[in-house]
C-alpha cells in the first residue's frame, strides 16, 4: 500500500512537472513543436536580446499563428545561406527569416503567403555627400551586403555590370553597416525597413539615399511538398490579420520604431 501511495505521489509530481512546463522544456506531447529558423542580425524582424535570445517580428508573428493553429516554435539561429539548405535537409521547419519570395528560392522551398512588404535600399554614412542614389556608385568604389540576401545578388549585378569595384559579401547585417561607418566600404545595400530600424536606434551614423528598388515580398518558407504545414501557417496568418494581432505587431515591431 505504501509503495502505491508513493508511486502515486511520483506520478502526481511527475504531471505536475509537465503540466507546469517541466522547466521551460515544452513536454506536452499533443502539441507540436517546430523549429523556425532564422538569422538574427536583422532587426527589427530578427535579432537577439541581451540574453541571447532570438527575438522580433517573425518570431513574435509566427508564435501568434502557432497558439491561433496549435503548434508551437524554437528559434534557431544560423547564418542566412543555411537556411534553405536547412529545410532542404529537413534540420529545420519554418524559415521565419525576413525572407523575400525569388523565384530561385521557390525551387527549393515552398513558400507562405506574403506578410510583409519590403524593398532595398542604398545606405552610406551619414556625412556622405557624394552618393545620393543608387546612380552615384562608381566602379572605384566598394559596396557591402550581406551573403545570400537579395541585397548581395543587387551588389553582385552592379560589379558584373562594372558599376563598382567590390562586392563585400559579409556574414551578418550588423557587419556590414560598422562596414560603412567605419569607411571601409562606400555603401551597403540592404531592406529599407531594417535600414530605417538601424537608423531609429543609432541615430546620425548612416543615412539611406535614392529611392526603393526591387521589391520584395517576405513569406515564411517549408519544406517542398509539406502541404500541411504550409496549409496551417496561412490559415493562421489570415486568422492573425482578421484578428488584429498582425496590426499590433507592426506596431511594436516596426512602425512603433522607427516613426
Ligand atoms: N529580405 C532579404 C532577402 O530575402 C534579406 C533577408 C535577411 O537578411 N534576413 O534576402
Amino acid at each position: 500500500m505504501k509503495k502505491i501511495l508513493a508511486i502515486g505521489l511520483v506520478l502526481v509530481l511527475v504531471l505536475g512537472m509537465v503540466a507546469c512546463g517541466g522547466g521551460g522544456e515544452d513536454t506536452d506531447a499533443d502539441v507540436p513543436v517546430y523549429k523556425a529558423i532564422t538569422e538574427a542580425t536583422f532587426p527589427p524582424f530578427d535579432t537577439v536580446d541581451e540574453n541571447g535570445n532570438v527575438i522580433g517580428f517573425d518570431m513574435d508573428l509566427i508564435a501568434a499563428i502557432g497558439e491561433d493553429q496549435g503548434f508551437k516554435v524554437e528559434f534557431v539561429d544560423m547564418g542566412f545561406d543555411a537556411l534553405i539548405p536547412a529545410i532542404e535537409s529537413g534540420t529545420g521547419d519554418i524559415i521565419t527569416a525576413g525572407m523575400g519570395i525569388t523565384e530561385e528560392r521557390a525551387e527549393k522551398v515552398d513558400f507562405t503567403d506574403t506578410y510583409y512588404d519590403s524593398a532595398l535600399i542604398v545606405v552610406v554614412a551619414a556625412d556622405n555627400e557624394t552618393i545620393n542614389s543608387v546612380d552615384d556608385l562608381t566602379a572605384d568604389m566598394k559596396v557591402a551586403s550581406q551573403i545570400a540576401t537579395t541585397g548581395a545578388g543587387k551588389v553582385e549585378s552592379l560589379l558584373a555590370d562594372g558599376k563598382i569595384k567590390e562586392a563585400v559579401i559579409l556574414d551578418g547585417f550588423d557587419a556590414c553597416m560598422l562596414q560603412v561607418i567605419n569607411g571601409d566600404v562606400e555603401a551597403v545595400i540592404v531592406d529599407e525597413p531594417v535600414a530605417n530600424a538601424y537608423m531609429a536606434k543609432q541615430p546620425g551614423k548612416v543615412k539611406t539615399v535614392g529611392d526603393v528598388m526591387d521589391a520584395e515580398s517576405y513569406a515564411f518558407a517549408v519544406q517542398k511538398g509539406n502541404a500541411e504545414l504550409l496549409e496551417m501557417i496561412n490559415t493562421g496568418l489570415q486568422n492573425v490579420k482578421d484578428n488584429g494581432t498582425y496590426d499590433e505587431l507592426v506596431m511594436k515591431w516596426i512602425a512603433g520604431e522607427t516613426e
